[in-house]
């Protein structure tokens, strides 16, 4: 049998991507599998993303992911979107498919979805307070009324976005969407099941910066969940937990976007134990 050394390619465009841990975890699973495949971490700057995607048919790689700044402007190089894609309005994931065409998905929502499930907090019928409107708040926001959610309030400091995803919840799901200007200190609003930040507030430098929420009106019966994932454990989900609340952190979010990312491209199950475990040592966890 004649040996064959080309390597299927997959990777991440973005700037800056010299902090995404994207690719030890899907290598993991490649390593695991003995797929011979490769997830090459790509710095695309702002002006050269049409160049990257030449690139990509030109290497004949089998999928894409898409970081900042390039998720919403990939959209004119794709041949298909997905339905949440389309409402979500971005892409972080696109499939290279063998007749040439590329298909565009957001898997951020779908993972974020996933965590909640794995802790076995269901989504139907539960009242939503989403901080943000960001890529990843859209993407969130979209998937948990897609996936039954009753009521999603949309809290963000710049109004056109947040009233912008609270139009396309209500407009293309069953669930019944509101926008809440964030001015000083964001009051929760009662009746919220699940309190999601979807905000960057958090995130590696910031590490010990927290949303700026009304903390009482946080109590035993919610979920709290984050969407930084460096820190894993954010100020904001300590001080949920102090207040009671159940917590669900960004790490599970990010492994299971992952898991979503390496099934499509492969088209084979896959192995989120081991990527999770070492995107886990990654982080210290
Ligand atoms: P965006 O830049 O698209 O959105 C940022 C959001 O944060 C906006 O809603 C912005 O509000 C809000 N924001 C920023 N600063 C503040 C502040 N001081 N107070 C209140 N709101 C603020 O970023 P993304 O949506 O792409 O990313 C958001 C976070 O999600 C990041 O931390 C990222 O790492 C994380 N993420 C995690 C994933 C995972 O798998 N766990 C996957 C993808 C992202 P405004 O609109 O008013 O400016």
């Amino acid at each position: 049998m004649a040996v064959n050394y080309r390597a299927e390619l997959v990777g991440v465009l973005g700037d800056p991507v010299e902090g995404n841990p994207t690719g030890v975890m899907e290598e993991a699973g490649f390593a695991y599998a003995a797929l011979n495949w490769r997830y090459i971490t790509v710095k695309v700057l702002p002006g050269a993303l049409d160049d990257a995607m030449a690139g990509v048919r030109a290497f004949n790689m089998r999928g894409v992911n898409l970081t900042m700044p390039h998720k919403i402007n990939v959209l004119k190089h794709l041949d298909e979107l997905s339905e949440a894609a389309r409402l979500i309005g971005a892409v972080n994931t696109v499939v290279c498919r063998p007749d040439g065409t590329l298909f565009g998905e957001n898997t951020d929502g779908k993972g974020f979805v996933q965590s909640l499930r794995d802790a076995a907090i269901a989504l139907e019928g539960r009242s939503v307070c989403l901080l943000g409107a960001g890529g990843a708040a859209r993407s969130i926001g979209v998937e948990c009324a897609l996936a039954g959610a009753r009521y999603i309030t949309v809290i963000n400091r710049n109004a056109a976005r947040g009233k912008a995803l609270a139009q396309v919840i209500g407009a293309n799901t069953r669930a019944g969407a509101a926008y809440i200007p964030w001015e000083g200190r964001a009051r929760i609003p009662e009746g919220t099941d699940i309190l999601i930040n979807a905000t960057c507030v958090g995130l590696h430098p910031h590490g010990d910066e927290c949303p700026d929420v009304d903390f009482d009106g946080i109590d035993a019966h919610m979920t709290v969940c984050d969407v930084v994932f460096n820190p894993v454990e954010t100020p904001f989900l300590a001080r949920a937990a102090k207040r009671g609340a159940r917590t669900v952190d960004g790490l599970g979010m990010l492994v299971n976007q992952g898991c979503i990312n390496y099934e499509l491209w492969t088209g084979e199950k896959a192995p989120r134990d081991i990527m999770y475990t070492k995107l886990k040592s990654e982080f210290g966890v």
